[in-house]
């Protein structure tokens, strides 16, 4: 008879399975004894399932069995093994050879690990599976589950991060999924809109279940999250080098049966005779916050980096874009013509921005004449949009031109072909479709694996660069929108290949197109933030004013990526009818979140519908962040960005994050909104090396002051405490003797 509980583990945990079934009953903090697993719920036998589709079409979930299963037929009994090296890695193997699937056995094998080393704190997680069944194809493994969880004593101290668009953190998520967001809907002229405004937007599903489940990627920018309190976290995450799509899930039954549960979904796609085997899954149960789990999964995502990061040098110095989506709107109407292009510039550079981005230039315009990459001759003649461009590039200024990565309007007799071989065809054997705004015009979606249309979207780059003299690229969608299954036979890719797509097509951007110079790279710039291509594209949009009020956390992705460059969008306060009001209620918080973030500024300058023109008051006032932002530059460079790692702030109302520079001296950012005199910022370092405390600030930002800083000691640890100046926003510079 086997042993009815199997404990394995190390001085960081402990994990118990059941010696009969191969569930995972406890998972064990070993600092304080804590297991995390505290509501048992027979919907969620831990820590594997996988879902079938049999002949008839129908799906079927199959859980490990549980004890009684086991008991009735004996075949269901996993083998179980702990294996253990010289060097004190230990493996536990539990391996099931059955499963009892519509009422008979089927022969389904499945095996999982868990692997511990003596001095890690993180256990990796593998799991194999066979089909030797006909009647069923497995369509997805979900792996690790784990269910019922909050930490300590009390699930209300809380805290979870989830990498959705750069991030989000939800304070007692619990509670917060539960209670869900109020939405409201904005119109702006044929698009109608839902904003959540506050709280958490879930879905609930069948189960009863309060739940978020996005993808990688877009929706997802990295595969991990974390779930902490004051004395430690978990954290979880998927190690997939070849980037497949994958999906994070976070649910709970709410506080009535407190707990969350998370879990990874893969989509293999397993026939009869295949073996699947899956990429790596870390689990650990670490101290501190977020930040540890973040420098794990940075330090594999380094691990299997394999393009550099590819930035023009203006743009390092660059600090905002001008964005014109007003030439040709979706519904025909013309603001701009390419005459205009000159004075667009001009007033560009009265607010210190050197960089302009032109959308809707393009045959039947934004939104609507996908992919008719020409001129739209109601706009002016090709020779009219080069001169333009060459106008401000003569100036040393900079145009991005706008395309989407993968929309095609369904209404061009000429693009039949091209959608026939390149569109991406669902589930239901149907040509994938989309419409944005107006309903009567109809996208499909292109595959990203299609050759066809990888080499469509590379001449349009070609001849936006080549002949109109572009110097940068901005790829709509590419890194937002959700990842596609392809069931499209003859584009010879597996279904959940998506990412690739737009790998190979980035990379072949990047390796073609230069500027005339010939040294310095194409800006190449996409909606959306994900690390499969953040390692190597220029720059991305992470658009946090659309979750801004519902846990918006771009530090999350900020923090595991430092040297990347995230772009995002500022709005004015008044006459913004674009977007919904509560976004222009924190028009000046937004500014100033974006500054301290050191995100690169995404101006909207559309006439009458979101400009800062029509609002003098904040344009004056971003004007001046941009000044500032031009000093940080020029003065330190981009920093390496540490988040609030280092520091420490006496006010929550006060917000301040740590950079490294490159001469070995650090950056302090502040946003003191409410211009607060008592606010004190601790940087831990050792005082005696400390040279000079500077300060530039907003107003006067070519005239820094010295500030005043106290050397002080507590509990072992040494720093200064520095008086932060009443100023919104500053730039504390601390300089070191050699
Ligand atoms: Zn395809």
């Amino acid at each position: 008879m086997p042993k009815s509980k199997i404990k394995f583990g190390n001085q960081f945990l402990s994990m118990t399975f059941d010696g009969l079934s191969g569930e995972l009953l406890e998972l064990v903090n070993m600092k304080n004894s804590d297991n995390l697993l505290k509501n048992w719920n027979p919907l969620r036998n831990m820590p594997f399932s996988i879902k079938l589709k049999t002949k008839n079409g129908s799906n079927v979930l199959v859980q490990p069995p549980n004890r009684k299963n086991v008991m009735k037929h004996n075949t269901l009994m996993p083998k179980i093994s702990i294996q253990e090296t010289n060097n004190g890695i230990k493996r536990i193997l539990i391996d099931y050879n059955s499963f009892w699937i519509e009422d008979h056995l089927s022969y389904i094998s499945v095996i999982y690990s868990v692997t511990i080393k003596p001095d890690s704190c993180e256990t990796i997680w593998n799991i194999e599976v066979k089909n030797n069944e006909t009647n069923y194809l497995i369509e997805e493994v979900i792996f690790p589950i784990l269910s019922g969880i909050y930490l300590g004593k009390s699930w209300e101290d809380d805290v979870l991060v989830f990498p959705f668009n750069a991030g989000e953190k939800i304070n007692n998520p619990i509670e917060a999924y539960e209670k869900g967001s109020s939405t409201i809907g904005w119109k702006w002229q044929e698009y109608k809109y839902l904003y959540s405004i506050d709280g958490i937007e879930t879905q609930k599903d069948s189960d009863d279940f309060f739940y978020r489940q996005c993808d990688y990627s877009g929706p997802l920018s990295m595969m991990w999250l974390d779930y902490f309190d004051s004395e430690g976290g978990l954290y979880l995450s998927c190690y997939d080098d070849k980037f497949m799509i994958g999906s994070l899930r976070a649910e709970t039954l709410g506080k009535k049966r407190p707990g969350m549960g998370f879990s990874i979904i893969k989509y293999p796609q397993i026939k009869k005779g295949d073996i699947w085997k899956s990429p790596s899954y870390g689990l650990a149960i670490h101290d501190g916050d977020w930040h540890w789990a973040s420098d794990s999964y940075r330090k594999w995502r380094n691990s299997c980096k394999s393009v550099k990061l590819s930035i023009p040098e203006w743009f390092k110095r660059s600090t905002a874009l001008v964005a014109h989506y007003d030439f040709k709107y979706q519904n025909g109407d013309i603001v701009h013509k390419f005459k205009d292009i000159p004075k667009i510039y001009k007033q560009a550079i009265k607010m210190g921005v050197d960089h302009i981005l032109i959308s809707g230039w393009h045959k039947d315009g934004f939104d609507n004449g996908f992919p008719q990459y020409t001129p739209d001759p109601d706009l002016g003649t090709e020779e009219d949009l080069k001169q333009a461009v060459r106008f401000i590039r003569n100036l040393g200024g900079h145009v991005t031109f706008y395309i989407n990565s993968q929309l095609c309007n369904i209404k061009y007799e000429d693009k039949k072909e091209l959608i026939e071989e390149c569109s991406v065809i669902n589930k239901k054997g149907e040509i994938e479709t989309t419409s944005y705004g107006d309903e009567s015009i109809t996208f499909s979606v292109m595959c990203s694996n299609a050759d066809k249309w990888e080499e469509y979207l590379i001449n349009v780059v070609d001849y936006l660069v080549n002949i109109i003299g572009a110097d940068g690229i901005y790829f709509d969608q590419l890194g937002m929108a959700k990842p596609q299954f392809c069931y499209n036979e003859k584009h010879n890719h597996h279904i959940a290949d998506w990412n690739k797509g737009y790998r190979n097509l980035i990379l072949d951007c990047l390796h073609t197109f230069q500027n005339e110079k010939g040294n310095d790279p194409i800006l190449f710039l996409y909606e959306g933030v994900t690390d499969i291509h953040g390692e190597y594209i220029s720059a991305q949009l992470i658009s946090t004013f659309f979750y801004y009020h519902c846990g918006a956390y771009p530090e999350l992705y900020k923090y595991t990526f430092p040297e990347q460059i995230l772009v995002d969008m500022v709005y004015p306060r008044k006459n913004l009818s674009m977007r919904p009001v509560h976004i222009a209620q924190v028009s000046r918080e937004m500014i100033n979140k974006a500054f301290i973030l050191g995100s690169y500024f995404w101006i909207y300058d559309l006439e009458e519908d979101n400009t800062f023109k029509n609002d003098p008051e904040q344009y004056e006032y971003l004007k001046k962040v941009i000044d500032l932002k031009n000093v940080w530059l020029n003065l330190y460079g981009q920093g390496i960005f540490k988040d609030t790692v280092g520091i420490e702030v006496n006010d929550n109302g006060i917000l301040a994050k740590l950079y490294y520079l490159n001469d070995s001296s650090n950056l302090i950012t502040i946003a003191n909104a409410a211009m607060k005199k008592e606010g004190k910022v601790k940087f831990y370092c050792d005082p005696s090396k400390v040279k000079i405390v500077t300060c530039n600030y907003l107003n006067e930002p070519n005239y820094p002051i010295e500030l005043v800083w106290i050397p002080k000691e507590e509990s072992d640890k040494k720093y200064i405490e520095i008086v932060i100046p009443n100023y919104e926003l500053a730039l504390i510079h601390i300089e070191f003797y050699e």
